[in-house]
């Protein structure tokens, strides 16, 4: 296949994301959450985790640990109670009890609004950092999850394994004003179409940019 022009690659990622804000109008994450702190806290709960597995956890958790102070203060037992139906549950508890004890004693409890400071974090990478800042401060970002990551690579956007190398790969691609939302409706078209082991292909609305790559 001859290698696409910078130019080519540019116009069909602008088709595929007029395409995307067709199909996924109202594309936003579909994690539950209220409040900066709770958004950080179910990011690192849905690490390796489905977004349902960890909404239908995170009620119970926030009732009885509703802010960086209540978490801080928690007993490990009592939230690995909360969240033992969620993947990694022991690691986990003990990363967003630690989580919330720097956030009290570091920033007055609240979430920094500042990548490096959240990089700081127990449990918290490039990717819970860049969904927080996006999702609770409206900065622009693509966070490259499994999905995100596959539909790049197939869509021939990147070539890269290395999430970071896909988020610039991305970034370069997309107007900033769309970072957010490309970022939320690649993820829905993973979980809903494009399939890691059985891609729909045929029923697929983005098959005429698409280069199937790996396919
Ligand atoms: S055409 Fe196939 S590989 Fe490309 S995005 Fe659609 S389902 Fe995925």
């Amino acid at each position: 296949m001859p290698r696409e022009s910078k130019k080519a690659m540019q116009a069909r990622a602008t088709s595929i994301l007029e395409l995307l804000r067709s199909e996924y109008p109202d594309a936003r994450t579909e994690l539950d959450f209220g409040t900066a702190f709770h958004l950080l806290i179910a990011t690192i709960l849905s690490a390796q985790a489905t977004d349902v597995s960890v909404n239908a956890a995170t009620p119970a958790l926030f009732e009885q640990f509703p802010d960086a102070v209540a978490l801080a203060k928690a007993n490990l037992e009592q939230v690995e109670a909360c969240i033992r139906t969620i993947g990694l549950f022991r690691n986990k508890a003990k990363n967003i009890i630690a989580t919330a004890q720097i956030l009290v004693l570091s920033y007055q409890g609240q979430v920094p609004n500042n990548f490096e400071a959240l990089l700081t974090l127990p449990g918290v990478g490039r990717k819970t950092a860049t969904v927080v800042l996006s999702n609770a401060y409206g900065r622009p970002g693509i966070a490259v999850d499994t999905h995100v990551g596959r539909l790049a690579r197939r869509m021939g956007f990147s070539k890269s394994e290395n999430p970071d190398v896909v988020e610039t790969d991305l970034e370069k691609l997309f107007p900033m004003s769309e970072w957010i939302f490309a970022h939320h409706a690649l993820i829905l078209h993973g979980r809903r179409v494009c399939d890691a082991r059985k891609p729909r292909c045929d029923d697929c609305s983005l098959l005429e940019f698409c280069l199937q790559v790996g396919l």
